[in-house]
């Protein structure tokens, strides 16, 4: 990993760290009212510090290119799903800790009306909270679809992290200081305005910046490749494997756009790009059905798996439609001129459905590549790599001293994990491989 990309990930975490702890520290500078006992004060430190990181999910979501680009995309989502557990937890544990000390502010009222609004937002965060974590866990096991639960997952972020500070401001104990409410209703301003830039103002810049699709063509392997130009603008550069978020049917405002790897050269003169989708779901399954002409939305561009470092060989690993990156980095480096050692491992099912395979048989001869199909189901009298990519795959066809050579991963995730594990035992650094994973969620 490079100087800078270092240095920027500490800045970010820096930034990150600040942000959850200075509003809770805040609140223990000036005046404090009288302390409670042991467990109050405890449970009221874990309330904030839980809403204080539920409200910064806001900015890791919020698709900051500078934020997101040293870790990569998929690196920020699975660090969103492991802090908001934390944040949940620390949130729930709150009422839990008050009810096992016996507090009194805990004891079920007269009368309805005699409920403070305070424990009303309460409620209403709390339940938010565990049903949009038992969504997010359980979202195919309770068969919803993609589109709803991520709906319904801002819907309920939003009604969490607004009834947890309102619940705050209620209660009134710390935050009674006019200065420190501003502080933390500012902050919640702050968090659900990073909502309303990526629903708002970003599809506002997309809205201005649209392409079309030229050309439709089919592929091996299920797959169908979208060709799109910018449409009254010169269009974005991005580097070879990285990825947009594409809106296909409707404006740019509509919740859910899906994201795909860019599979054309980034050195396109005409700021032209393509995406190779392959049909698994109601978006991708409706592709074919997308007439030439038709205006399209491209968020992008995005993620830090790309090549550029300098290397002695660049492995590529592809699984199934995992390659459209790695097809992106070999088209790229044909365009360049470059002639530094490609070899590509990419494994399909059989050889009938191996994604641009006659290409790849085609820019063998425009630059310094080696492709080793590995089939599921060869067909009879296959005499190439069978199976899975394996490490015994690797050293059959890479030169030792594999710690000198640059990886990168595309594929089903388990076959990322078996291979993630087989290069650590080929003693490859970390720092020498780069995987890009399919699934945010
Ligand atoms: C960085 C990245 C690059 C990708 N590049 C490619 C590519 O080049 N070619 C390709 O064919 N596929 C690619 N995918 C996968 C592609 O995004 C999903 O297959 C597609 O969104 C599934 O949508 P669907 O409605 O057809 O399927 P569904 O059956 O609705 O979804 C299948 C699964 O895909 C995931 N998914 C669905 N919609 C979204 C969404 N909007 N955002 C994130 N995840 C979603 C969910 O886990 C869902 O369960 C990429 C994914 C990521 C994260």
């Amino acid at each position: 990993m490079s100087h800078r990309a270092l240095v920027t990930k500490a800045v970010w975490s820096a930034v990150y760290l600040l942000f959850i702890l200075a509003p809770l520290l805040a609140l223990l500078a000036g005046t404090l009212p009288p302390s409670r006992d042991v467990w109050t004060e405890f449970s009221v430190a874990l309330g904030y510090s839980g809403l204080a990181m539920m409200g910064l999910q806001f900015g890791l979501t919020a698709r900051f290119r500078y934020v997101t680009d040293p870790w990569g995309e998929d690196v920020i989502y699975h660090f969103h799903r492991r802090v908001s557990l934390i944040a949940v937890g620390l949130v729930v544990a709150h009422p839990l800790i008050l009810l096992a000390a016996g507090s009194e502010k805990l004891a079920p009222p007269d009368a309805l009306r005699d409920v403070p609004l305070g424990a009303v937002f309460a409620v209403l965060s709390l339940g938010s909270l565990i049903l949009l974590v038992a969504m997010a866990l359980w979202r195919t096991h309770l068969k919803i679809s993609y589109e709803t639960w991520h709906a319904t997952h801002i819907v309920l972020a939003v009604v969490a992290v607004a009834g947890g500070v309102l619940h705050m401001v209620g209660w009134g104990f710390y935050l009674a200081d006019p200065l420190k409410r501003a502080l933390w209703i500012g902050l919640a301003v702050f968090w659900i305005g990073l909502l309303l830039y990526v629903r708002i103002v970003k599809p506002l810049f997309m809205l201005r910046r649209p392409y079309r699709v030229s050309a439709l063509r089919a592929e091996r392997g299920d797959s169908l490749t979208l060709v799109m130009r910018p449409d009254g603008h010169a269009g974005f550069r991005f580097r070879p494997d990285q990825f947009g978020w594409l809106t296909l049917w409707g404006s740019p405002f509509r919740i859910t756009g899906h994201p795909f790897s860019f599979s054309s050269s980034a050195e396109a003169p005409d700021g032209h790009v393509e995406m190779t989708i392959r049909s698994l779901g109601d978006f991708t399954s409706a592709i074919g059905q997308v007439p030439v002409g038709r205006r399209v939305y491209l968020d992008g561009p995005y993620g830090a798996f790309t090549i550029g470092n300098p290397t002695d060989m660049h492995v590529l690993i592809a699984g199934g439609i995992g390659i459209t990156p790695m097809m992106s980095m070999i088209r790229t480096l044909a365009d360049r001129g470059d002639r530094r050692p490609v070899v590509l491992l990419y494994g399909s099912k059989d050889w009938e459905s191996v994604t641009f395979r006659e290409e790849l048989e085609a820019l063998q001869a425009r630059l310094d590549l080696r492709v080793v199909h590995v089939l599921t189901q060869p067909p009879p009298g296959w005499t190439g790599e069978q199976g899975r990519i394996t490490a015994d795959v690797f050293k059959r066809h890479l030169p030792p001293r594999y710690a000198d050579h640059e990886y990168f991963i595309c594929g089903p995730d388990v076959m990322m994990d078996a291979i993630e594990a087989a290069l650590g035992e080929m003693q490859v650094p970390l720092s020498r491989y780069h995987s890009e994973r399919y699934s945010f969620v």
